[in-house]
């Protein structure tokens, strides 16, 4: 491939960081064809979803103003609900991204005088203001909603009798976040949540379990919605929109809980009846179409890295040989200097913005600086190639997305390359 070589090499990639790429792949074919395998039979779980709620041209048309009788907005949601096997979900553009989802599912089913309990360690960094763990106008907190933590294990698993002694006659919400975040936590899978949920509903049979499932989506053959959660909740510029949708997020579940986070949305009366589509249903659907390919191209990325940079000593997690349950791929760089060197490996590779040269900054709902590299379509979406982490040890950059496999490649390539010319790495 003499060409591909040359190609490479004009976009700055060096024949030994090609070579080095090359020895990674032939290591990983096996895993590559089990990503391939969760992804058709997810893209048959969407398309039958699709089949069963007769799609049609009609769906992608455009409505304004109050939105009442929106068929195509209707229809997918209830694609949606087929999906996840939830008797109902919530599909929105005015839900403006995950935090805002979250948000929404939180404060239309926790009332003054509840509690929240997250079993898994602390959530997410924006939820914290949202529950109040640092303090912020309109938090949970502020409401009167209260909160307790328990954290995992140092090995990484549930402290179950550390759960038991949190639910308490308060609990109404139990949050288990499958993604790491930007913790270095593993991942869970769904099996676990589903004994988790398991664990916490024979304790307190009512309570209701809301699972964040951003990065999750169509990674497995199950969703959390297959093993009893009430609520699951994630961003449609991660894994579900696809790399097309250009906003929005969804909330599925029962019946009840999605009303209310309806109601919530909207306002008590309107709920889910109003809420125009704005012409956004074609990017909506054909998004979700493509989410579960394009959900495996992300994880072969991050599979790839691992593999790629372990070797070369640095931390990865998951790392190379481990199975995978969302499409993030931490890498523990152990300085700025070398997370910056990743992600202008990755900024430079992107199809947009590709010039641009990421630093590090202050960013809204974060408590450190964080760097971020993404050249998107759809402004700060991590279903498409990019690179971000907070400024603090251990300075683990959080790698994931990647429209395409190909692309994914180049990138990874890319800031290995970054690597290599800054002194940091050698081959
Ligand atoms: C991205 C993410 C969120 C928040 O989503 P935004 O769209 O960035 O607001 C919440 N939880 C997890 C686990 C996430 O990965």
């Amino acid at each position: 491939m003499d060409e591909l070589l040359n190609l490479y090499g004009e976009m700055g990639i060096s024949p030994a960081v090609y070579a080095y790429g090359e020895k990674t792949l032939e290591k990983i074919a096996d895993r590559f064809a089990a990503i391939d395998q969760v992804a058709e039979y997810n893209q048959a779980k969407v398309l039958r979803a699709f089949h069963k709620n007769r799609i049609a041209a009609t769906c992608f048309a455009a409505t304004t103003g109050y939105g009442y009788n929106d068929e195509g907005r209707d229809k997918l949601e209830q694609v949606y609900a087929d999906v996840f096997h939830t008797e109902a979900a919530l599909v929105r553009p005015q839900i403006t991204c995950g935090t805002h989802a979250l948000t929404v599912a939180l404060s239309a089913n926790l009332l003054p005088g509840d509690e929240l309990l997250s079993p898994v360690g602390a959530p997410y960094d924006t939820l914290q203001e949202v529950i109040g763990i640092r303090p912020s106008p309109c938090s949970l907190a502020e409401y009167g909603v209260s909160y307790r933590q328990v954290d995992l294990l140092s090995d990484g698993t549930f402290d179950y009798e550390g759960i038991r002694e949190a639910i308490n006659e308060k609990t109404k919400l139990i949050t288990i976040q499958r993604s790491k975040g930007y913790a270095t936590r593993p991942t869970f899978s769904v099996k676990q949540i589903g004994e988790l949920i398991a664990f916490c509903k024979a304790i307190k049979p009512d309570v209701i379990i809301m699972v964040d499932n951003c990065y999750g989506e169509f990674v497995e053959t199950i969703e959390p919605s297959d093993v009893g959660a009430d609520i699951i909740v994630g961003s449609l510029i991660k894994n579900p929109g696809g790399g097309l949708a250009p906003i929005g997020g969804y909330i599925a579940g029962t019946r009840h809980c999605v009303d209310r986070c309806a109601y919530r949305l909207s306002a008590p009366g309107l709920g889910q009846e109003v809420g125009a589509n704005l012409g956004l249903m074609p990017a909506l659907y054909q998004g979700f179409f493509l989410s579960p390919s394009v959900v495996a191209s992300a994880e072969k990325g991050a599979i790839f890295a691992a593999n790629l940079y372990e070797p070369l000593g640095y931390k990865c997690v998951p790392n190379a040989t481990e199975s995978r349950h969302d499409i993030i791929q931490a890498v523990e760089l152990g300085s700025e200097k070398a997370m910056i060197a990743f992600c202008k490996g990755i900024q430079a590779a992107a199809p947009v913005d590709s010039y641009a040269d990421p630093i590090p900054g202050d960013m809204p709902g974060y408590d450190s600086q964080v760097i971020m590299a993404a050249g998107a379509f759809v402004q700060g979406s991590t279903m498409e190639l990019s690179a971000d982490g907070p400024i603090r040890p251990p300075y683990a950059v959080y790698f994931q997305g990647g429209l395409t496999w190909h692309h994914a490649k180049l990138g990874i390539l890319m800031s290995l390359q970054k690597m290599v010319d800054a002194g940091i790495v050698t081959l």
